[in-house]
């Protein structure tokens, strides 16, 4: 099995980096809630069906655990997630080695010795903010793997573990029809898919398909046979439309105030109309739809996160707009200039307090899937 796309330079738009009030690492606490909300379901994925012994055996190196977590950022969110994954196996490696003594065996020297943690995430982000704020107390090796997880970042047959929280939903490009004004799927006076014609969303959901086989495709020739893969992906309920949920209007009010600052000359309008955030929320049968048609692997649990709603609904509404902006500064920078982002992000918090949409703790219903693959023999 040949990868179609070998290394993609997919677009690049990392979380803010470096130091200040709008860094990523300061402003993910609502990404923490999806990790931490995961952690048990990611003890039982392991304890059920990570098979020790039959997963290490078919890997290039024995005794050695590699494992993946692929769109990591900054930090802390990739570090409580990749000490929890560590700590199980661990566990689950311990108890094996206590059966296999009482039963006097002596396949105790396949007690995995290493433990090998990549942090995958785009060429450009932050990459020194990470390592420096690497555990110092952390009982795996590092390495950081930057390049699109749409593409091929590993060997053949080399992980056993691959984590991936909150990073699904971002495209490796805007569908180029949306920004196309001679094409009915053109987007104007929008940012986003949300509350716009059909021909927008399908172009939207099309890409997220595109996108999501691609990763597929290279994570099946990554993972050994019988390897798992955690995804959390963001998401939205199957019956409701994005301008019914807290992801999709945000992203509509943002639009919003671009359009607005366009009117008063402040930004140019032909920008924003060809501007376009490369974000898809897709619903659970949706995705479970384009899962199936991967064939390498099988689907043990998928189901939403059970966290309590304090978790998922970011606590005020100026932790929202910091969480925000943390997340799209940089694109939004690249396209319109470092100079508006102030004036634009305080419309958007002004908007933001006064929409009855988001006043309405009933309208946080935004959704993180919960999904445990494996990779079949075949
Ligand atoms: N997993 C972390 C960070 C989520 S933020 C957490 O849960 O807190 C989403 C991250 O995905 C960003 O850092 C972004 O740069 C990264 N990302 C988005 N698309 C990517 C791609 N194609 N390849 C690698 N990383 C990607």
């Amino acid at each position: 099995m040949e990868s179609k796309r070998n290394y993609v330079a997919a677009d690049s738009h990392p979380m803010n980096g470096g130091e200040g009030p709008y860094i990523y690492v300061q402003n993910s606490k609502y990404q923490t809630g999806a990790v931490e909300a995961s952690k048990e379901m990611i003890e039982e994925a392991i304890t059920k069906h990570f098979d020790a012994n039959k997963t290490l055996n078919s890997a290039s190196s024995l005794n050695q655990i590699f494992l993946a977590d692929l769109g990591c950022s900054t930090g802390p969110n990739t570090f409580l997630a990749v000490q929890n994954i560590f700590e199980v196996i661990q566990l689950k490696y311990q108890l094996e080695k206590r059966r296999h003594l009482d039963h006097s065996d002596d396949h105790v020297h396949q007690i995995p010795v290493t433990f090998q943690v990549f942090f995958n995430d785009h060429f450009s982000n932050d990459f020194n903010t990470l390592f420096k704020s690497l555990p110092p107390t952390r009982k795996y090796l590092a390495a950081g793997v930057p390049g699109s997880f749409h593409g091929r970042l590993f060997p053949n047959s080399s992980l056993h573990f691959v984590h991936c929280s909150y990073s699904l939903h971002w495209l490796s490009k805007v569908p180029s029809q949306v920004m196309d004004s001679t094409s009915p799927a053109w987007n104007k006076g929008r940012i986003h898919y949300t509350n716009a014609g059909k021909e927008v969303v399908k172009a939207y959901s099309d890409q997220y398909a595109e996108d999501m086989l691609s990763f597929l495709h290279a994570r099946a020739e990554e993972l050994v046979v019988g390897g798992l893969m955690v995804l959390l992906i963001p998401a939205v309920p199957d019956i409701l439309l994005p301008s019914d949920t807290t992801n999709g209007t945000e992203k509509d009010l943002l639009g919003s105030c671009l359009v607005d600052m366009a009117k008063m000359g402040l930004v140019s309008e032909k920008r924003v109309d060809s501007f376009n955030l490369p974000m898809y929320y897709s619903s659970p049968s949706e995705l479970k739809a384009i899962i199936e048609r991967n064939e390498h692997f099988s689907i043990e649990r998928m189901e939403k996160l059970n966290n309590p709603k304090k978790h998922l609904s970011l606590p005020n509404l100026q932790m929202r707009v910091l969480y925000l902006r943390a997340a799209l500064e940089g694109l939004l920078q690249k396209r319109f200039g470092a100079e508006i982002m102030d004036e634009l992000f305080n419309r958007f918090s002004k908007k933001v307090a006064e929409s009855t949409f988001f006043l309405n703790p009933q309208n946080q219903n935004s959704i993180v899937l919960f999904v445990l693959l494996r990779r079949n023999p075949n």
